[in-house]
């Protein structure tokens, strides 16, 4: 079912106390009601975030799992041990990931295929870079990435499964697509999932934005018809303007 959600994804920002520090101004805003709130800190803050935020209406997602159930994968982190310590859900095929760590599809497909077994909900990430997008070549793109890493799935595996539709042209950049090419695109997306699947699916999975949300451009992106929440990064950062962005959500 479609939900109003943003998460922040804090990447490799805050330690312990600056983590515990932002968790505990977060819990103090007024977080609007009807909107799911998310962060997502580092692997060695998500067990201390899951406590920090037990009697509160924020989540916590990981940034990242590997592919593998267990075994000798030196420095990773699997699905199963993200569980065991409270968290729900993993963001999975950041460009960041895929620009700096070489993550393709075919690695994603694994990578979600072992979230979806353990029970972690993913927020999956893809989008068009620059030249991609200048090449007019930004829905190819899209259906390439969406196909390699997901069309494999049956349809019950999208109860698990948020979109998050990331220009990377737009990530950390300050420039935000515009409303209508945020809409265009979602719009596109969920045609897309409408020939793959089908309607009731495309018309019900959730698709979120991400790329230079700020408290000033939050409530015309989320106020399109096909956007359903945002992936924030640098903005959430500091609780004012994470807390801006939520309560910007035409809910
Ligand atoms: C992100 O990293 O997912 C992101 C959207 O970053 P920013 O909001 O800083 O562009």
């Amino acid at each position: 079912m479609r939900r109003p959600l943003v998460a922040g994804n804090w990447k490799m920002n805050c330690d312990k106390q600056e983590s515990a520090a932002l968790i505990a101004a977060l819990k103090n805003e007024q977080l609007k009601d009807g909107v799911e709130v998310m962060v997502a800190p580092t692997f060695v803050n998500l067990a201390a975030a899951v406590d920090q935020t037990a009697s509160s209406k924020i989540s916590v997602a990981a940034q990242n799992m590997n592919q593998h159930a267990s075994g000798a994968y030196t420095g990773e982190i699997s699905g199963a041990m993200l569980k065991s310590v409270g968290v729900d859900t993993v963001i999975l095929g950041h460009s960041e990931r895929r620009a700096y760590f070489g993550e393709d599809e075919a690695l994603l497909a694994e990578k979600v295929k072992a979230a979806l077994a353990v029970g972690l909900q993913v927020i999956f990430c893809f989008g068009e870079v620059i030249e991609d997008r200048r090449a007019g070549k930004h829905f190819d793109v899209v259906a390439a990435q969406l196909k390699g890493a997901l069309y494999d799935l049956e349809e019950s595996a999208y109860e698990q499964i948020v979109l998050a539709y990331e220009p990377v042209w737009a990530i950390g950049t300050g420039e935000t697509a515009t409303p209508e090419q945020a809409q265009e695109m979602h719009a596109y997306i969920r045609s897309n999932m409408a020939a793959r699947y089908n309607d009731n699916l495309a018309q019900n999975v959730t698709i979120l934005y991400g790329g230079s949300v700020k408290p000033n451009n939050a409530a015309e992106i989320f106020g399109q018809p096909d956007v359903d929440g945002g992936l924030i990064g640098g903005a959430s950062l500091k609780a004012d303007s994470f807390t801006a962005i939520v309560n910007a959500f035409p809910v």
